[in-house]
């Protein structure tokens, strides 16, 4: 990074600050000996940061402060050029932010071979735009139309910003595939002005999956990335870098801070990714989420509230158990919903009759758990949906019923909620689309909450009464 020539002033912050890498360094090496609990539980703040810079604080500490303060010039200068560690202003970083950024990047990392960044943003909505965007810049002799392909069975944002901020707005090509999980739907749409390949796994709420380990040697087959949003799965039961995708985004809002008190994003990138997108910066490839962090984060403004990172950190701290409860109550709900004669479908992952189940199967398993004989076992995630028999009134009268389920545009929770998408999250994209993703307006979407199994089914039966 350092073209230009600094003062001695300056270089002495530089020479200072070495020791704080070397101790950031060593507490990575440690976090790397780890399993993913203690990982999720520590991350980087160490017992030593806490009694040498925190007061022996144990958890860590929540800084509001917009700004950070310098002793002199030269070390406002070297914060500035990015050549000592520093926070300089939250919109561009944060101590408690940091904490958060890399405990994600090294759960997404973890047993995959890779080591990753990570950048959290406001939102998983500003996450996703910070994670395309750079590969969509114009080209020095490019061509005048560029494209990226995608899964259309996506979150209803996502859909929307694909559709409309890409397409509509800004004339990117974009080119659906309608069955994700058939490897020749992508392959024939592929061409050389392709930015990158994306994929939502499983996908909200239509819990389409595809091969991810295919998927990522086709992209990379043609010199560009595979980002996936693996926000169902959460790093506890997929981490698709094990697998070769490039860049991973999450909705932290939803099962990674299941308690619900915060909106949040992450975007974390395999070091280094695969692109052909023509950039100076050497960041941009061997730490893509440090290069959207130090630049086009910076200049766009998507910061996370350092409050709501820490809301995310203090619930990330039980990910793998979580996961692993909510994912028991789901199967227990979904087997139950499977006998009920006013419901003609029911979609979960994890039910042997879904015709997805074997793929699934494949890569969603619960981190560090054991099967007894050496494997790990296989969890599906809290994210169902059941359709109602008859017409669109019969769903909105069960839905209506719920006594406890909450019926709320949100999922994720140590709660049970449920929505409608078709009037809901997917209301805004159009019938014709909706029957494209296969978004029908009988479809209930529920994600089962941390509730003993039971009472979410008791309040589905007596709310299944009404039809
Ligand atoms: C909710 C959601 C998003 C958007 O996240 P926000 O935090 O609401 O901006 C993106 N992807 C998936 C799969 C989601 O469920």
């Amino acid at each position: 990074m350092q073209d230009k020539i600094y003062s001695p002033g300056v270089m002495k912050y530089v020479e200072e600050s070495k020791k704080l890498i070397a101790e950031r360094e060593a507490q990575m090496a440690q976090a790397k000996k780890w399993k993913f609990d203690t990982i999720a539980v520590h991350g980087l703040y160490s017992v030593e940061e806490a009694l040498t810079r925190n007061q022996g604080a144990i958890i860590e500490p929540l800084y509001l402060a917009s700004a950070q303060a310098y002793r002199d010039s030269d070390e406002l200068e070297a914060a500035l050029a990015y050549l000592v560690p520093t926070w300089c202003y939250t919109r561009i970083a944060n101590p408690t932010t940091y904490y958060l950024e890399w405990v994600l990047a090294l759960l997404e990392s973890y047993k995959t071979g890779s080591d990753a960044s990570c950048l959290v943003t406001a939102s998983g909505m500003s996450a996703i735009a910070q994670a395309v965007d750079p590969f969509l810049v114009k080209q020095k002799d490019g061509p005048e139309r560029i494209n990226f392909v995608t899964s259309n069975r996506l979150y209803g944002g996502t859909y929307q910003h694909f559709n409309i901020r890409k397409k509509q707005e800004r004339g990117i090509e974009v080119r659906w595939v309608h069955n994700p999980e058939d490897i020749d739907e992508w392959k024939a749409v592929i061409d050389e002005d392709t930015r990158f390949l994306y994929m939502e796994a499983p996908s909200n709420p239509q819990q389409s999956f595809a091969d991810l380990e295919a998927l990522a040697d086709l992209a990379h087959s043609w010199g560009i990335p595979f980002i996936i949003d693996a926000t169902c799965a959460t790093p506890a039961l997929t981490r698709p870098i094990a697998w070769g995708a490039d860049i991973v985004v999450h909705s932290l809002t939803k099962s990674i801070t299941a308690g619900g008190l915060a909106v949040g994003g992450a975007l974390i990138s395999r070091k280094p990714i695969v692109t052909k997108v023509k950039n100076d910066h050497p960041l941009f490839k061997e730490s893509f989420a440090e290069y959207v962090k130090f630049f086009p984060y910076r200049d766009n403004g998507p910061a996370s509230a350092p409050a709501n990172a820490m809301f995310a950190l203090n619930d990330v701290r039980t990910l793998r158990s979580r996961m692993d409860l909510v994912s028991r109550n789901c199967m227990a709900v979904a087997e139950y919903l499977e006998g009920q004669p006013k419901v003609y479908q029911v979609d979960y992952l994890g039910c042997p009759k879904d015709p997805l189940h074997p793929l699934a199967k494949r890569y969603m398993t619960l981190v560090d758990s054991n099967d007894g004989r050496g494997r790990e076992v296989n969890r599906y995630g809290h994210l169902m949906s059941f359709r109602v028999d008859g017409p669109p009134e019969n769903a909105r009268k069960v839905f209506d019923g719920f006594k406890m389920i909450f019926r709320a545009t949100d999922l994720g929770r140590i709660k049970s909620v449920a929505t409608i998408p078709a009037i809901s999250t997917h209301q805004q994209q159009g019938e014709e689309a909706r029957r494209a993703a296969d978004v029908p307006p009988q479809l209930i979407r529920l994600c089962v909450g941390a509730e003993d199994p039971s009472d979410v089914i008791a309040d589905l039966d007596q709310a299944l009464k009404r039809v």
